[in-house]
């Protein structure tokens, strides 16, 4: 278990008092929470803190369109309609500047997604750190969750993979070509996606620390394990500007690609016939853990997906 998981487990997974409305607690992209009889609220919250999740001097509007994707990025994982989010900002200064791009961007993020701002909390701090709290809404029996993988199962990827770390390996060299830019920077949560897998995916995450990691999550909680055929992972756009032996990493273990990563019994034609975008990439099997086939012998798989606590910045 990674130290971040860890330390959630050790500290902040105590047994409290019994509550009836609570439908799913710490452990998913979101909690559930019911709020009427037919529809569960969800709940997430993300921060990101400037030299750790972006860098301090990326263009305002896209920290503050990113800040809000990647916290949306929990609802699209759960299928749930967004609705309400809370921001808390810590900021070194007042630059009107930077406010204004900043708050356009989340505007235009909030206004795309159909989320309006209820509330928040502003204070100085040495760090430009943004956290926002989204609230959805779902069908509680068809959320998507990371426990529901089933032996047997098809697991798919939408979008292309590891195109946010080759933006963020271009970006350290000033190197702002796109589509790695914008993947990078601008990453757009898979809000429709996710809710047209409501009754079709029976387990689902968002790729924010990288394929394997997260996917680990959905074995973890499905009591499972994986099988992914390497020559199927989506790298396509990463090979018409980088070797295999970079490209194929990135897209395994390289984070904030903020696509869905999801299991469901239907073959990809079905998925196809429903306008559903998606790769397959494996099959859940019986045991524990993912293994790979069509893995090129000259590419070591040793890294892990991003850890938080990691000592240097990103
Ligand atoms: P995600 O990557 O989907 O945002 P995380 O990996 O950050 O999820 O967190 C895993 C789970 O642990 C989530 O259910 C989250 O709500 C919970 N969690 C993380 N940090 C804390 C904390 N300090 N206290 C309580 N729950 C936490
Ligand atoms: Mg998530």
């Amino acid at each position: 278990m990674s130290p971040e998981f860890k330390l959630i487990y050790d500290y902040f997974c105590q047994a409290q008092k019994p509550d009836e409305a609570l439908i799913l607690g710490i452990g998913d992209d979101c909690a559930l929470i019911e709020n009427s009889a037919h529809l569960a609220q969800a709940i997430s919250i993300d921060t990101s803190i400037a030299d750790r999740h972006f860098p301090a001097d990326a263009d305002p509007f896209y920290i503050g369109a990113r800040a809000l994707n990647i916290s949306l990025s929990d609802l699209a994982a759960m299928g749930a309609k967004p609705r309400w989010f809370t921001l808390a900002l810590s900021l070194p200064a007042i630059d009107h500047a930077w406010l204004t791009a900043f708050s356009q961007g989340l505007f235009d993020a909030a206004n795309k997604a159909g989320i309006i701002l209820i509330g928040g909390d502003t204070t100085k701090s040495s760090v430009l750190s943004i956290s926002i709290q989204v609230q959805g809404e779902v069908d509680p029996l068809l959320a998507l969750k990371r426990s529901g993988a089933q032996i047997g199962d098809s697991i798919y990827v939408s979008g292309d993979l590891g195109l946010a770390a080759a933006g963020w390996f271009n970006y350290q060299q000033k190197n702002y070509s796109e589509p790695f830019y914008s993947a990078y920077l601008n990453p757009q949560a898979q809000l429709n996606l996710g809710q047209k897998l409501l009754s079709i995916a029976n387990a689902c995450i968002d790729i924010s620390d990288g394929l394997l990691a997260d996917l680990g999550h959905i074995l973890k909680a499905s009591q499972c394990g994986a099988q992914i055929d390497c020559s199927l992972i989506p790298i396509q756009t990463l090979l018409a500007h980088f070797e295999l032996n970079q490209a194929l990493p990135w897209a395994l273990y390289g984070g904030d690609d903020y696509q869905l990563c999801f299991t469901s019994s239907l073959s990809s034609q079905q998925l196809a016939e429903q306008n559903i975008a998606a790769t397959k990439i494996g099959k859940i099997v019986k045991g524990t853990g993912c293994s790979m086939i069509n893995l090129p012998d000259d590419i070591l798989l040793t890294q892990q997906g991003f850890d938080h606590f990691y000592e240097s910045p990103v």
